[in-house]
């Protein structure tokens, strides 16, 4: 846990979010700015500040969030039609929040490419 960290403090229920999904490792809330009709970020409880950051150690729990992502997309009722998973990375990949996070945006089609 960093302290100043906003993902920090929701994975440990120091900020109060609508979750979507939980499990020891994981947990899935609404987008307060969404993009889309349907609009969840999926982050790892363990403060990983972005993609570049993944340790050895980390391989597990990645896979573990990709395995997640039919269940949480299936309860969104994203499943039938599809969805986008996106991750920011830094500054040029527009990177806000500096703890990994996915985010899953459905309910519309997405245009492509993003800008
Ligand atoms: P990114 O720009 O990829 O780092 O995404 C960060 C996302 O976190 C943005 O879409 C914000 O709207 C969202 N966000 C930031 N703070 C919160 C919060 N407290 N609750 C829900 N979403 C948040
Ligand atoms: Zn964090």
């Amino acid at each position: 846990m960093t302290q100043e960290c906003i993902f920090c403090k929701i994975a440990a229920k120091e900020v109060p979010v609508s979750v979507i999904y939980e499990d020891k490792d994981i947990i899935a809330f609404p987008d307060m700015t969404p993009a889309a009709p349907v609009h969840v970020l999926i982050i790892p409880k363990k403060h990983i500040a972005n993609l570049l950051e993944i340790a050895p150690d980390d391989i597990s729990l990645m896979g573990h969030v990709l395995a997640t992502i039919p269940k949480i997309a299936d309860q969104l009722g994203l499943a039938k039609d599809g969805f986008r998973l996106v991750v920011n990375t830094k500054e040029n990949g527009g990177q806000t929040v500096n703890h990994l996070h996915w985010h899953m945006l459905g309910g519309k089609i997405m245009t492509w490419p993003p800008g």
